[in-house]
């Protein structure tokens, strides 16, 4: 049994590469807050640049790879650039700070954790305060971490002191937490969503060079901003673009934890393949293309259906311009919005061997209409 597990082991296709996994640790490590992107775009882009033609950044620092720029039919694969974050909201008199949210971060994990408050003058380090154990006793019922409870402690006593940091209302924090492998199995970090998402889609140029192929139609590799704040980004390349066809990668609950409701979740996990999305905005004709191109290529996948968005940027291209067919490949991932998310390394190689075998079977022109 032992023997038969390891020649399975090495039949599995690997795609991601040292040289590949060096950029994602790299690009996960570097903040980037949903409407500050740029430093991350700056650093997609010096990865996927070898690998494409021409680019362009939109004003609100959406960045677009091309391969084929001159070609009339056009495909979209698409992934978001943001990190859900935190901005300086009040400032007490006696130094301390309260936040809002920047997407959708999440207050029961903020007690406790350090964070990088983003100034003009670089990096100021804080830290969310929580009342200890000790003075929380007496019988009365324990306070949970509430938006209107948690705050920063930066190590002033006062709001000028504050304010001599550069700190200012409208800064962005984010968590400092970092990059790891587990179990050589998981990949761990802040904002895998859906930053795992630009990785994949900038892999999947790599191997189109790689393995010198000839598209016969223009590529859009897109890596759009604000989607936590509701998908904004990929409103606004969609009409740029105006593509025929839009395949978006995100990222989906691993619902086999504890405190997860399959019922109303689905039955999800990593390591089980990519999801395919059915709903409403999913293109059918474009799903079975993809279906089929995991069937045909041997990737494992997995279904899930939403009741009437997905929530992902896929609703976004889809409604746009007259209506793009477009269609989702979810990554699997758990602990989601939290500073330690964590996805299967299978996954993720898997996703990319989708997309990529997904665009090999897309033709030129290809009408995917029901009714013809
Ligand atoms: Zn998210």
């Amino acid at each position: 049994m032992a023997k038969k597990k390891t020649e399975v082991e090495q039949q599995k296709p690997v795609v991601v590469n040292e040289a590949s996994l060096a950029f994602f640790e790299k690009y996960i490590n570097n903040p980037s807050p949903t409407g500050f992107e740029w430093k991350g775009q700056e650093i997609w882009l010096d990865y996927i640049k070898p690998y494409i033609d021409d680019h362009y950044v939109d004003n609100y620092g959406t960045a677009v790879g091309i391969i084929n720029p001159e070609a009339e039919y056009k495909v979209v694969i698409e992934a978001h650039a943001d990190e859900i974050s935190w901005f300086v909201n009040y400032i007490t008199s006696d130094g301390l700070i309260y936040v809002i949210r920047n997407g959708g971060s999440d207050h029961q994990i903020a007690p406790s954790k350090r964070v990088d408050i983003h100034t003009d003058n670089g990096i100021v380090k804080a830290v969310f305060g929580w009342p200890a154990i000790h003075t929380r006793l007496g019988g009365e019922k324990e306070e949970a971490p509430t938006l209107k409870n948690i705050f920063l402690d930066c190590g002033c006593t006062s709001k000028e002191e504050v304010e001599a940091l550069g700190i200012h209302v409208g800064c962005v924090i984010t968590y400092e937490d970092e990059f790891m492998v587990l179990n050589n199995r998981y990949y761990v970090g802040r904002a895998l969503d859906n930053r795992a998402g630009g990785f994949m889609i900038a892999e999947v140029a790599r191997l189109l060079k790689e393995n010198n192929i000839k598209l016969p139609f223009g590529l859009y590799i897109v890596n759009a901003v604000q989607e936590e704040i509701g998908l904004r980004g990929a409103e606004m390349i969609a009409h740029r673009i105006k593509p025929n066809v839009a395949i978006v990668t995100d990222v989906t609950h691993d619902t086999g934890t504890p405190m997860i409701n399959k019922i109303v979740q689905g039955d999800l996990s990593c390591g089980k393949g990519p999801v395919i999305s059915y709903a409403p905005a999913v293109q059918n004709n474009l799903n079975k293309l993809l279906i089929e191109s995991a069937q045909k290529a041997n990737i494992p996948f997995q279904r899930q259906a939403s009741s009437r968005s997905t929530g992902t940027d896929t609703d976004a291209f889809a409604y746009s311009n007259d209506g793009v067919p477009s269609a989702l490949i979810s990554l699997p991932l758990r602990y989601m919005h939290t500073t330690v998310e964590m996805i299967h390394k299978d996954d993720v190689d898997n996703v990319i061997r989708l997309i990529y075998e997904s665009l090999l079977n897309i033709q030129n022109g290809q009408d995917f209409r029901y009714i013809k």
